[in-house]
């Protein structure tokens, strides 16, 4: 097995030990990630949680391989990122994972299909192929109707899962969503959890960054962050509703 490929936990997807982050600013290094460890593994829902400049979107853009640690290792699905160059780090990124943003992301003046298809451009796929793969995904999302429209004709939830539908249509097996639910209003959230759910059961491990504890209730896992560290991971705790009688 070569360096690259070696992993200490083979069915993780994500690895990370010992993981620092520091920006350099004009004062000099400033340090927001401060040896972060966890293994996340295939199949996993986990809430990313603490409160706002615990350094959670740090560690998101380096799992996502948008950014690179200080220092510390990071294995995804089993390969070492620090041992690839820029171009494997974006092939193993364009193949492996999926981003959903708390602001959509979408392209105003392109429709929701052209939308949907645009990371396949990307990989060469031919323009019949986008098409189709781009209208299964927006009916999979429940938006198969919309698929000429322009985003600014649906709502923000709707257009939430056309990011959705966008960041499934590499087949990744990896969603990372910062503050997805960020810009919704608590119904329109549920509905997207209920989505993101829906694909975690059809096997996609999601990591989910959230600072409401409702929305962190509906991942399996959650972990805390605080000051750039983890001070808890835990399975979520669900309350059984009143009157039901636990299984023995
Ligand atoms: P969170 O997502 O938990 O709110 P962030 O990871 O966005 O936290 O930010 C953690 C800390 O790092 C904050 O103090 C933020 O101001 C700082 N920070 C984020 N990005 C940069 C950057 N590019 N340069 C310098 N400091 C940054
Ligand atoms: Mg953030």
């Amino acid at each position: 097995m070569s360096a690259a490929t070696a992993s200490a936990d083979a069915a993780a997807v994500i690895e990370v030990a010992g993981l620092d982050k520091a920006y350099d600013t004009p004062m000099g290094p400033f340090p927001v990630l401060k040896g972060v460890s966890l293994a996340i593994h295939a199949g996993e829902f986990v809430a990313i949680m603490g409160p706002s400049g615990s350094g959670k979107s740090t560690f998101m853009n380096i799992l996502g391989c948008l950014d690179r640690p200080s220092g510390g290792d990071y294995i995804l699905d089993g390969k070492h990122v620090s041992a690839l160059d820029k171009d494997q780090t974006a092939l193993l990124r364009n193949r492996t994972i999926g981003f959903v943003f708390q602001g959509f992301n979408l392209l105003p003046r392109m429709s929701l299909e052209d939308n949907v298809a645009l990371p396949l451009v990307y990989c060469g796929v031919d323009k019949e192929e986008r098409r189709q793969r781009a209208r299964e995904l927006l009916a999979k999302v429940g938006l198969g109707q919309y698929a000429k429209s322009l985003p600014n004709r649906i709502s923000g939830g709707q257009q939430q899962r056309v990011a959705i539908a966008r960041a499934l249509v590499n087949r990744p097996r990896l969603i990372l969503a910062d503050e997805p639910t960020g810009n919704l209003d608590s119904h329109t959230s549920e509905e997207i959890m209920a989505l993101f759910e829906e694909l975690n059961r059809e096997g996609i491990t999601i990591v989910l960054v959230t600072h409401e504890p409702d929305i962190a209730q509906h991942a399996k896992r959650q972990v805390r962050f605080l000051d750039g560290r983890i001070v808890h991971d835990a399975p979520t705790h669900h309350d059984l509703p009143a009157g039901e009688v636990q299984p023995c």
